[in-house]
């Protein structure tokens, strides 16, 4: 089903497959009204996606998704209607991007020293311009050889707890919370089933809303959802986590459905939010 709202996006600023441009296109023409890119620690395509709206009539709300951790559990936080120039959130989201690249250049540290030397040059053509990642690393090392497939490199190498693993700091939940409400964002819960237990912890930093709506949860999970949500008081979003078709195949833009009293839900939050601080 079509809806008009769409609240979880990805861009080429993180790992999506279109540009914000052409992702405002796409919206567009599937008649969305409104969308929020959402990059992974990262504002860099709200501008184009902004500029690319004027005059379409679509609104085009700037967020984020931190992808935060707590214990060994991966937490990813939305914000909505970030103020994306905030000096301290764009400082904050550099260290996090820098994080990846200090992680990369670990890991090829340690893969010299296993006699498996990669070079970083290499690494950067097989990104595209984007952010390094381990599955780049796997695929220079099937390229060069040291392993017949990319799964062989995690298996191996890139895993958890292999010779080639490094961990990369990352933000705690309740920190990525502060840090968008800091930057006038409302904090959300992203795609929430299976990380309800830590809610406790999130409530008491500030959360306001809880992602109920998303790609592949039934109409029971979002039931779920929704009464968490209401039980505490909070905005049940929604949107697709879309990434582009060969990224995250089967997921489409807008798909999601999501009520429109989310809109009015989200607005009023940051409102309160930007008068309070
Ligand atoms: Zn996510
Ligand atoms: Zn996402």
């Amino acid at each position: 089903m079509i809806s008009r709202i769409d609240l979880h996006i990805h861009s080429t600023a993180s790992d999506g497959e279109y540009a914000p441009a052409e992702i405002v296109e796409m919206a567009c023409s599937l008649g969305l009204e409104v969308i929020a890119i959402t990059d992974h620690d990262t504002v860099g395509g709200i501008d184009e996606a902004m500029e690319a709206a004027q005059r379409s009539g679509l609104e085009v709300i700037p967020g984020v998704e931190i992808n935060a951790k707590s214990k060994d559990q991966s937490i990813h936080i939305l914000g909505y209607y970030i103020d994306h120039r905030n000096e301290s959130l764009l400082a904050e989201l550099t260290k996090l991007c820098h994080s990846r690249e200090w992680r990369a250049r670990r890991v090829l540290e340690e893969l010299a020293a296993l006699r498996m030397p990669l070079k970083w040059d290499r690494l950067l053509e097989i990104a595209g311009g984007s952010l390094i990642g381990r599955p780049h690393i796997a695929e220079a090392m099937v390229e060069q050889g040291y392993v017949s497939t990319i799964r062989e490199a995690f298996d191996d190498y890139l895993g958890r707890g292999r010779p080639g693993y490094v961990q990369r700091p990352r933000l705690a939940p309740e920190e990525a919370i502060e840090l968008i409400s800091s930057a006038g964002g409302v904090p959300v819960l992203a795609h929430p089933l299976g990380v309800l237990p830590i809610l406790p912890g999130l409530l008491s930093a500030g959360l306001a809303g809880l992602e109920t709506y998303y790609s592949g949860y039934s109409v029971e999970d979002s039931r779920v959802i929704a009464s968490e949500a209401r039980r505490h008081g909070l905005i049940a979003t929604g949107g697709s986590d879309y990434h582009g078709p060969s990224v995250t195949p089967g997921i489409g833009l807008g798909q999601v459905s999501v009520p429109a009293v989310v809109m009015k839900e989200l607005r009023a939050r940051h409102l309160a939010l930007i008068n309070k601080g």
